[in-house]
């Protein structure tokens, strides 16, 4: 089965740049994510994000506080026809080097224990940093690079493996 698994910062949200997102108020999400999650329920088997939330580890938030970010987002996308199988998020500070954290590959592997039909070589990574594309690269999936630096998909080409602007024009071109 095709699972596709989604950053969050950047793809789906507009990131803060060296901040995080605490409350949903400061959720934004990007233009056309919603109508891209709509076209993704119907072209994969499983849909999942992952992402790094090191501001758990350093206190700003709390695991219920994330919650209830994604929960608010959660109830957007299936009110614009989408879904989400699960969340994934590692809450461990960079420092930790948890396997848990992207770039290592704990979130996909805990992904495909919970939903032995995934084949990840038939699955999709979509990112906006390296650290997204690595991930992916490692766990055997194909990548996507989405966001504002078309360049990095020249700097790594052997982990990146399409470009696209934004989440909907990659939601277009399936
Ligand atoms: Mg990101």
């Amino acid at each position: 089965m095709r699972a596709l698994f989604l950053d969050r910062d950047g793809v789906i949200n507009e990131r803060i740049i060296d901040g995080y997102v605490t409350r949903p108020e400061d959720f934004h999400i990007i233009d056309g994510v919603l109508e891209a999650m709509a076209v993704f329920a119907q072209k994969f088997d499983h849909i999942f994000m992952v992402t790094n939330q090191q501001g758990i580890g350093k206190g700003l938030m709390t695991v219920a506080d994330l919650e209830a970010i994604h929960n608010d987002f959660l109830r957007k996308v299936e009110a614009a026809g989408g879904r989400m199988d699960k969340i994934y998020f590692c809450p461990a500070l960079k420092a930790e080097h948890s396997f848990m954290r992207k770039p290592s590959i704990g979130m996909a592997l805990q992904a495909r224990r919970e939903f032995p039909d995934i084949k990840l070589k038939q699955s999709i990574m979509v990112g906006d940093t390296e650290s997204d594309m690595l991930f992916g690269h490692r766990a055997g999936m194909q990548t996507v690079l989405v966001g504002p630096e078309p360049h990095l998909a020249h700097k790594y080409p052997h982990l990146i493996d399409y470009y696209y602007p934004n989440l909907l024009a990659f939601a277009k071109s399936l």
